[in-house]
């Protein structure tokens, strides 16, 4: 997401504001980018410092050559500040160190940017210390707040700020940007699937644990479909040693989901809303065991499981009655 045109794919109504802020030139002295892990913030503040330094801005556009746009990427612009938590927190002290660094006029020209990362982890002490600091905002400076939950900012910082926030990516854009980032198309559509976070999907695409749940929800279908006598020692053998976890079990069912979707999806004609692309055979033997409507029954089998996992019910029992329940 190196360009305002990439960014305005991810996040259209944030890169528009931002970008509009250059065409009116009307750049705000604090801004707040709220937002899940995964849906951009950081590199949504990079491009936007760039675009402030970068002396050779086409429109908003940075030129991404020069040495400023250069010394962004290396993490060495002199008048580009990052705070960070250093441990749980962030602490007055670096609020006030930040603050000291500002009393200089900016190194090279008299702008100067500071991204706050976790903005949401600093400690009372150094919240009250940036309220100060932006209550006297100087002409040439604008202020980056970054945050998942913007609930834990102080209500007197949050009304300085300008608020962005983001939204979640679509399924259809997370595939896309996945398969950018070199992972297998149906890698992709599953992960897609499941998570609109880029950065989880990317972590899931590389855990070998993942990639087993896929092939035990594929091998769970086939015993259901043709050795039903097997199903509960299925379960009891090698899907359940697999999920020790609650949340593990839930994933895993979040898969056998898709599958069912998958079969309803192919009696639909819904070429593009397939998952498993890559088992086409299997999903056309299994829509010839569920129909649409027992498809639909198991989807509705397997949220009650899930529900019944979340209230703590033994997850084996669970697992052993939704075997028998998808065997119908
Ligand atoms: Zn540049």
């Amino acid at each position: 997401m190196q360009t305002w045109k990439e960014m305005k794919e991810i996040q259209p109504l944030a890169a528009q504001m931002l970008m509009n802020s250059f065409k009116k030139d009307r750049i705000s002295h604090a801004y707040l980018f709220q937002g899940s892990r995964g849906t951009g913030k950081k590199e949504l503040s990079v491009l936007f410092a760039k675009s402030i330094f970068c002396k050779n801005r086409n429109g908003a556009e940075p030129c991404l050559e020069c040495r400023d746009c250069h010394r962004i990427d290396t993490g060495n612009h002199p008048d580009l500040h990052w705070v960070e938590p250093e441990g749980q927190s962030i602490k007055k002290e670096q609020i006030l160190h930040l603050q000291k660094e500002f009393t200089y006029t900016g190194m090279e020209s008299n702008r100067k940017v500071y991204i706050i990362v976790d903005a949401d982890k600093m400690t009372t002490n150094a919240s009250n210390r940036l309220l100060k600091f932006l209550e006297e905002p100087s002409q040439q400076t604008t202020a980056m707040l970054l945050t998942e939950s913007g609930q834990t900012i102080l209500d007197t910082i949050r009304s300085r700020c300008q608020l962005l926030a983001l939204q979640p990516l679509n399924s259809r854009r997370a595939e896309e940007m996945l398969i950018a980032e070199g992972v297998s198309e149906s890698n992709a559509k599953l992960l897609a699937a499941l998570t609109n976070n880029l950065t989880e999907a990317l972590e899931m695409n590389e855990d070998e644990w993942f990639a087993n749940v896929r092939k035990l929800v594929i091998q769970l279908i086939e015993v259901l479909q043709n050795k039903p006598n097997e199903g509960l020692l299925f379960i009891n053998h090698q899907w359940m040693p697999h999920f020790k976890e609650r949340k593990h079990l839930q994933r895993g069912l979040d898969v056998l989901m898709l599958w069912f979707q998958d079969i309803i999806n192919q009696y639909l004609d819904r070429e593009d809303s397939i998952v498993f692309i890559t088992e086409r055979e299997k999903l056309e033997q299994a829509a010839m065991r569920w129909s649409r409507q027992s498809s639909a029954q198991c989807l509705s089998y397997i949220l009650e499981a899930k529900r019944k996992i979340n209230q703590n019910v033994h997850p084996n029992l669970v697992m052993e009655q939704l075997t028998l329940q998808l065997q119908r």
